[in-house]
């Protein structure tokens, strides 16, 4: 049995080719359980997108939420059908480890405290996927990843990116060197609506860069199918420097690849900016918006490219319960986002210090 995915828009042939092997290489085989998923945070990202992508998923649902804030319980019990059991606050999270109607945390919280949470997480014995950027440091990440290896659980980064057909063109144009080899990289993703925690260091681990930038890191990284080695990044002036006091508001930054291949990155918190384009010996591509969760649009040297806007979130989180459940591979693993983050402290670094950062 296949099963079917129907959570996207289906229109035309190739639409329909590129959901067939969406569906075959998450689904199949179809498993006979749902896993259960419980939301850590139920902030903007839980509510507006996570929770409502779970009634659409296949291989798991919604089963549970861990929040501090009372006042939202009543909602997402109603909403959402949650039995009081399976409802945690941060002081009592650790009792989930004997909820059986609970294997995967989702934490969806404020960059800075992904790293206690996944590994209380791990240590209750759940599976868990974690929020991009992974950690605020390749430390944190390092301890997140032994946390989970030692309770024998899965760990996933929320990369919903690597389930998005267009983003999966674009590897397969880039990797697959369609227009010959590349010769240019350029991701740049801004936005303006930024507040809250994001503009505080000590909760963010950053600006910009981590909230919105890793995002080009991951583009350039996919594009190419490569890994960067050497980093150089400047800092952009601060147009408000009482808000973004100990942040980057803005940051250009270059990763170059192996054979002298550039990807040139750019993020801010003033501008809005949502580009991945790549240039190659015979050809360019690109995505532009790139990294929305819907109306991505994809352009090549040879016309428009056609294809379906999914439910990003609802598939990463199929293929990651499909893995648990087939025994397969995590295909966005806690080792991609470590890696991000090792770029994401060089940046830093080169930021700083105006030096060429080696990664080598
Ligand atoms: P948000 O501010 O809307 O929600 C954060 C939640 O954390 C809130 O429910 C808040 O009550 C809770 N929280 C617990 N302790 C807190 C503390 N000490 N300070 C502040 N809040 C605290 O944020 P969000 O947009 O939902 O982002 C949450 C995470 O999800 C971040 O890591 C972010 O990078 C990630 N995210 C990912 C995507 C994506 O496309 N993959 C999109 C948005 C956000």
């Amino acid at each position: 049995m296949t099963g079917n995915i129907n959570y996207e828009e289906k229109k035309g042939t190739d639409r329909e080719t590129v959901l067939t092997e969406l569906s075959q290489e998450i689904l199949v085989p179809l498993p006979e359980k749902k896993l259960g998923v419980a939301l850590v945070g139920l902030g903007e990202y839980s509510s507006g997108q996570l929770a409502p992508a779970l009634a659409d998923t296949k291989c798991c649902y919604l089963a549970g939420i861990v929040t501090g804030t009372e006042s939202k319980i009543a909602e997402w019990k109603v909403k959402y059908n949650i039995p009081d059991d399976n409802i945690y606050n941060y002081e009592n999270f650790e009792q989930v480890s004997t909820n059986d109607a609970i294997d995967i945390l989702y934490i969806v919280l404020p960059n800075a405290l992904h790293a206690e949470y996944v590994i209380r997480g791990a240590n209750a014995g759940k599976h868990i996927i974690c929020e991009k950027p992974m950690g605020v440091s390749v430390r944190e990440c390092d301890d997140m990843i032994n946390a989970c290896k030692q309770a024998g659980k899965m760990l996933s980064i929320g990369y919903r990116l690597h389930f998005e057909p267009h983003h999966r063109d674009v590897m397969k144009m880039g990797q697959g060197k369609v227009f010959g080899e590349l010769v240019h990289v350029n991701a740049k993703h801004g936005s303006t609506d930024t507040k809250g925690w994001r503009l505080d260091k000590n909760l963010a681990g950053g600006g910009a860069l981590m909230d919105l930038g890793i995002y080009c890191i991951q583009a350039a990284r996919y594009t190419t199918g490569m890994e960067p080695v050497a980093i150089k990044a400047t800092e952009g002036i601060k147009t408000k420097p009482g808000i973004f006091n100990n942040i980057e508001e803005s940051l250009t930054w270059e990763m170059e690849f192996p054979g002298g291949l550039i990807a040139n990155c750019e993020t801010s918190y003033s501008s809005e900016m949502n580009l991945l384009h790549a240039d190659a010996a015979h050809g360019w591509f690109e995505l532009s918006p790139a990294y929305a969760y819907e109306g991505i649009k994809g352009k090549t040297a040879t016309g428009f490219v056609d294809l379906p806007n999914v439910k990003q979130q609802a598939l990463q989180m199929d293929a990651f319960a499909h893995a648990i459940l087939t025994d397969g591979p995590v295909k966005v693993p806690g080792e991609m986002g470590r890696a991000d983050v090792k770029i994401i402290e060089a940046v830093y670094q080169a930021m700083k210090t105006g030096d060429r950062v080696s990664l080598e």
